[in-house]
């Protein structure tokens, strides 16, 4: 049922953070996994990592807010591969101010690589998916997707944004026999955790505090549920937004 042997997977921002640990759960279970991001230490340190766990894995750079450059990569894994079962669109960023002191660049910098890279990647591979008959989607959102926060109002809006996203393409491309869902991942240790707690002093205890689980997340948390995303488990599953947090949206 979990078994993805054969399975071509794209996940954007796979060369790092939770995006690795999602590669990392689909190539264990058999995927042969493109990781994409601009970074290219990075991405060489990502594919060492998978090649080491025996999964077949290629990396790609490209900026994911870059229309022909998305096209030049989805166009690339039609010729190398012929088509494409799994997109992972994972690829985020953050810029944590106040609505009042955020600039419209940087307001547009984040939608760009948090939402308008999720369109650009799922138009892309439409046609690859037709081809293989069928395809998985799977967006990351954030808890951010449902909570507000005072410094987080591009990012929640982005994120906010990935969970409506998600929900028309389901509807959309049912008749194709894609599905797309988003994950809403809650705190992950990651870079870019990492750069909000540099910025917030006492942010780590009080995610601890306030998690159920009394942890922070790891990126293999996102591991179990990329698979069964990604797999003939959640065939008659679209179009919803699974939490990964450790139970801190429901405390
Ligand atoms: P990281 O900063 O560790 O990873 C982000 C990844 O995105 C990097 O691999 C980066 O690659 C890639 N990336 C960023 N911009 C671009 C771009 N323009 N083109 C291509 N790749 C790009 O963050 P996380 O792993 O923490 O975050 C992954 C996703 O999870 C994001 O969407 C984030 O919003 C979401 N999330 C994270 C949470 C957390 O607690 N960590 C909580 C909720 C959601 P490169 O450096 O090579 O460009």
């Amino acid at each position: 049922m979990f078994d993805l042997t054969g399975k071509i997977a794209l996940v954007t921002g796979g060369n790092g953070g939770i995006g690795l640990g999602m590669a990392q759960g689909l190539g264990r279970c058999g995927a042969s996994v493109i990781v994409v991001g601009r970074n290219a230490e990075k991405s060489a340190a990502a594919l060492r990592a998978l090649q080491a766990e025996r999964v077949q894995a290629a990396a790609f750079e490209a900026d994911v807010t870059d229309e022909a450059g998305v096209q030049r990569l989805f166009d690339a894994v039609e010729r190398q591969h012929g088509r494409l079962d799994i997109l992972v669109n994972n690829a985020g960023t953050t810029v944590r101010k106040p609505p009042e002191q955020l600039s419209l660049d940087e307001w547009r910098s984040v939608m760009d690589v948090n939402l308008t890279s999720a369109f650009l990647c799922c138009r892309a591979a439409h046609p690859l998916m037709l081809r293989a008959g069928a395809g998985k989607i799977v967006n990351i959102g954030s808890m951010l997707s449902i909570f507000g926060a005072p410094y987080a109002s591009v990012y929640g809006a982005s994120k906010g944004g990935i969970v409506q996203f998600t929900r028309s393409i389901a509807t959309a491309w049912a008749k194709d026999r894609i599905q797309a869902n988003a994950v809403l991942p809650g705190w992950i240790d990651t870079d870019l955790t990492q750069g909000a707690r540099s910025q917030v002093p006492g942010l780590y205890e009080r995610v601890l505090a306030r998690t159920p689980a009394g942890r922070w997340g790891q990126p293999a948390d996102l591991a179990g549920v990329a698979v069964f995303l990604c797999s003939a488990a959640s065939d008659f599953v679209t179009g919803t937004a699974i939490p990964v947090d450790g139970g801190y949206s429901i405390a």
